[in-house]
């Protein structure tokens, strides 16, 4: 027997219904053979033997042919019982055995060489034809070459003479060369239903690791597109993003840390980080990276970095420590953000303050001043004296109110409310108008306002507006004038347009603030400027103005010799 062990029960039920497949394979041929040899036997034998015998003989034969033949139909209705079918199969095999083992020993004639030839030639031909078939089960394949074979060679045994003595031992030997051969054959059908089976195992597991590997390449897969996804986005960040190991040398430099520093990639992988930042800082940078490296991080820590042109630049440096799998700290993540725009807003907005509370303190002291004397010397004070005090806290007041002003107007400008009404302008009687309005002011700084036109010429805009704009034109000029010279205030005419300008011959404006000018709360030196006054709103107020008169304003100056200011209309 095949050792079965290591096998799992459901595979040896598997095993077991091969084999019974196997038996009852020819099983649908090999009955009627064995039918046909029966009725040669029946023919062979008649008027031979005795016929009620014989024809007993051949009648059982039928009866256990049929027998079969109705067992054969119930293994192929129901072919998955295979111990009951294996069983049955045993059975019929039997009775079909038992059939040759009686005409072996009941059905030959005495003396009649011919008959006994033929029935002894069937008997051995179908027991060695079944061998085939039974191999499949040894019990089965025992049975039937006992019992069909040697009932046989018992009676060439005792027939007693020296011819059928030398046939019995023939049969003899043949009997355990079948018997051998079956052993042979049902080992080698056993190891090649096992060696099927380990095939299929393996073949279900290739199938199983097959699916694995379906499912783990789709994970790479996924998680190599998040990857790269997650690069590209370090890559192109705006924010520089650099990668450094534990001892703070460069391993990854973005697009973004190209831009902020100026150096390339090539350029900085494998050099130290503290080659970006300035001396001043370094130790507090290395105190840093030593603390990452013992997994604390740090959040938006304002820091200076060194640019290529040696310029530095502001930045708020995040780090944070990079781990593998298993936790280990194997690198730092700097994340630099430029902070420079926010600082100069900062600078912008703290100039504000200082220069909004000076505009405010100046004034409030003024009319503080001036209302305490009156309080306090009212009885004894001259009228006259008492009219200049009250001049200047009304003067004042009038300050305080020009600056609220400007404050709301660019608040409105912000939010876009700013409102306009526009209506057909004689822009001559509107300057004409302005010029007055500022003469008292210019006369405090001894400075003549001069206008000149080509002609009279008429626009479309907002009147209030526009005399707002020349107002702020016009004072700056004055402001910036030295005393007894002029203000030139020219209408020129250039085909469909008109150009105003306002020119001073006075400080110029320096190169460096000309850029800023027309910014928010700007002024080319605050602490000079404060001496005449202002809040560096007014450029910015007139520009928006302009624009949404379609025009746009713009300055030709020379340090020391002077401004001129300039814009155009449309005439209408
Ligand atoms: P402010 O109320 O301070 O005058 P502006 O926006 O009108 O505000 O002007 C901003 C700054 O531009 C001024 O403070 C001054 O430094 C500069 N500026 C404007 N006009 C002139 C000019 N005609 N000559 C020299 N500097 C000028």
């Amino acid at each position: 027997m095949m050792k079965l062990n290591g096998l799992a029960s459901s595979e040896e039920e598997q095993l077991l219904a091969e084999r019974v497949e196997l038996l009852h394979e020819h099983l649908g041929t090999s009955l009627p053979i064995a039918f046909l040899c029966a009725s040669i036997i029946f023919y062979g034998l008649s008027g031979v033997i005795n016929s009620t015998l014989l024809f007993t003989w051949y009648i059982s034969f039928f009866f256990v042919f049929l027998v079969r033949f109705y067992l054969y139909k119930l293994y192929t209705l129901h072919p998955h019982h295979a111990q009951r079918n294996l069983n049955i199969f045993i059975i019929g095999c039997t009775l079909s055995a038992l059939m040759w083992g009686i005409a072996g020993t009941l059905l030959i004639p005495q003396g009649h060489i011919l008959s006994q030839a033929i029935v002894i030639i069937i008997i051995a031909g179908v027991s060695s034809g079944s061998v085939q078939t039974l191999q499949a089960s040894p019990l089965a394949s025992t049975i039937y070459i006992l019992l069909s074979v040697l009932p046989l060679d018992i009676w060439l045994l005792l027939q007693r003479t020296e011819n059928y003595f030398l046939l019995s031992m023939s049969l003899f030997l043949y009997i355990i060369f079948m018997l051998i051969t079956c052993k042979r054959g049902h080992n080698l059908i056993m190891s090649a239903l096992m060696l099927r089976h380990e095939n299929m195992n393996i073949n279900l597991q290739l199938e199983d690791i097959n699916k694995l590997l379906k499912t783990e390449i789709v994970k790479v897969k996924k998680n190599e597109k998040s990857l790269a996804q997650l690069a590209e986005i370090v890559r192109y960040s705006k924010d520089a993003i650099i990668g450094l190991d534990t001892n703070g040398v460069i391993q990854s430099w973005n697009k973004g840390a190209e831009m902020l520093y100026g150096f390339s990639e090539r350029e900085m992988i494998g050099k130290s980080i503290t080659l970006l930042t300035p001396t001043s800082q370094k130790d507090l940078l290395e105190s840093m990276l030593e603390k990452v490296t013992n997994n604390l991080s740090f959040q938006n820590v304002e820091l200076e970095r060194q640019h290529k042109l040696n310029h530095l630049i502001p930045v708020s440096v995040t780090l944070s420590p990079i781990k593998n799998s298993d936790g280990t700290i194997i690198g730092i993540s700097s994340m630099d953000r430029d902070v420079s725009e926010r600082k100069e807003i900062d600078k912008v907005k703290n100039e504000f303050i200082s220069v909004v509370s000076h505009e405010l303190r100046t004034p409030l002291t003024s009319i503080k001043g001036s209302i305490g004397l009156l309080i306090h010397q009212i009885d004894t004070m001259p009228a006259l004296k008492m009219s200049q005090l009250l001049e200047i806290a009304y003067n004042n007041c009038d300050r305080l109110i020009r600056l609220i002003n400007d404050i709301l107007d660019i608040e409105k400008i912000e939010s876009g409310k700013l409102e306009f009404k526009t209506e057909i302008i004689n822009l001559n009687a509107l300057i004409f108008d302005s010029l007055e309005e500022n003469q008292s002011f210019a006369a405090k700084f001894q400075v003549k306002l001069c206008f000149k036109s080509e002609d009279e010429v008429f626009i479309s805009g907002d009147k209030d507006r526009l005399m707002q704009v020349m107002t702020n034109l016009i004072s700056n000029a004055v402001k910036f004038s030295p005393p007894h010279s002029n203000v030139d205030i020219l209408l020129s005419l250039h085909n469909n347009y008109v150009r105003v300008s306002v020119t001073d011959h006075g400080m110029g404006i320096p190169r460096e603030f000309q850029p800023k000018i027309f910014g928010k709360f700007t002024q080319a030196d605050a602490s000079s400027t404060r001496n005449i006054g202002g809040t560096g709103l007014g450029l910015s107020i007139c520009k928006a103005i302009l624009e949404k008169h379609h025009s746009h304003i713009d300055f030709i100056t020379e340090e020391g010799k002077g401004s001129c200011f300039y814009f155009d209309l449309l005439r209408s």
